[in-house]
């Protein structure tokens, strides 16, 4: 059966901000599979790098890819590293400055990535990849080419370390002597969603929209 618990390393154990820490696996899987993009944090030549990327998702797997020249790629699988997702629903408006908040969902992932070199795998993870961002666009677009892969770094990171924080809810000042002060408080929600679809100005025009992509159409993100 699989875990619902997420385990607590020394790492993942939540120091700050503690009650806004959740422990359940479903937690991180909702985030995980809400997200468009992650930040891989990796140090590369000694420096730390927090490089904005796509992910693909496959049960306990997380898969990373990019061009084999990508440096953060070349130096994580010699490395821990870190990866974020993150969901923005609101500004948190108190009535001391100091009270302001976010309202979020947020995961963080810690390990060590496997460089994938197999090709069926290498496939299968790209798929993953490709099916989390847009579902239906693997198979609807022209696959990978034997030289396209070559070119093509792909990553698997375990979900085994991972913390999970969320903030829900008003500003914490209203019980406060500042709730006496004539000033607004409240949540101002942010919520994204995908636009309607813009053709390449060179589309063909007897190329119809594909069902896939016109269900997104105005649908929320995350
Ligand atoms: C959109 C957004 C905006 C934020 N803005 C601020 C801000 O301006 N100032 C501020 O102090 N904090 C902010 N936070 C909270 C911040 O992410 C940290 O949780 C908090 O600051 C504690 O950081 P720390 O360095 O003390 O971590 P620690 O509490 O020492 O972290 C210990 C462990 O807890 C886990 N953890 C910590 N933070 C998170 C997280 N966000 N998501 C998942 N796991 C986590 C990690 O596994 C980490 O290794 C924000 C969070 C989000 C998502």
């Amino acid at each position: 059966m699989p875990d619902t618990t997420l385990s607590v390393t020394d790492r993942t154990r939540h120091r700050r901000l503690r009650e806004q820490g959740s422990t359940e696996r479903g937690d991180l899987d909702a985030i995980l599979a809400a997200g468009v993009i992650c930040h891989l944090g990796v140090v590369v030549d000694g420096d730390p790098m927090v490089v904005p990327t796509v992910y693909g998702l496959d049960g306990d797997t997380l898969y990373l890819h990019g061009s084999v020249a990508s440096r953060s790629l070349i130096s994580a699988p010699q490395a821990t590293i870190c990866v974020t997702v993150t969901h923005v629903d609101g500004l948190v408006l108190a009535r001391s400055v100091f009270e302001h908040a976010v309202n979020y969902r947020s995961a963080m992932i810690y390990g060590t990535p496997r460089l994938v070199t197999g090709r069926e795998e290498k496939l299968a993870g790209l798929r993953c990849l490709s099916e989390h961002i847009v579902p239906g666009q693997w198979d609807y677009a022209r696959q990978p080419s034997k030289k396209e892969l070559a070119q093509t770094t792909l990553l698997a990171l375990a979900l085994a370390e991972a913390s999970v924080k969320i903030r829900t809810g008003p500003p914490d000042d209203g019980d406060s002597p500042d709730a006496a002060l004539p000033v607004w408080a409240g949540v101002l929600p942010l919520a994204a969603a995908w636009g309607d679809p813009e053709p390449d100005p060179v589309l063909p025009p007897e190329i119809p929209l594909p069902p896939h992509i016109a269900a997104r159409t105005r649908r929320p993100i995350g």
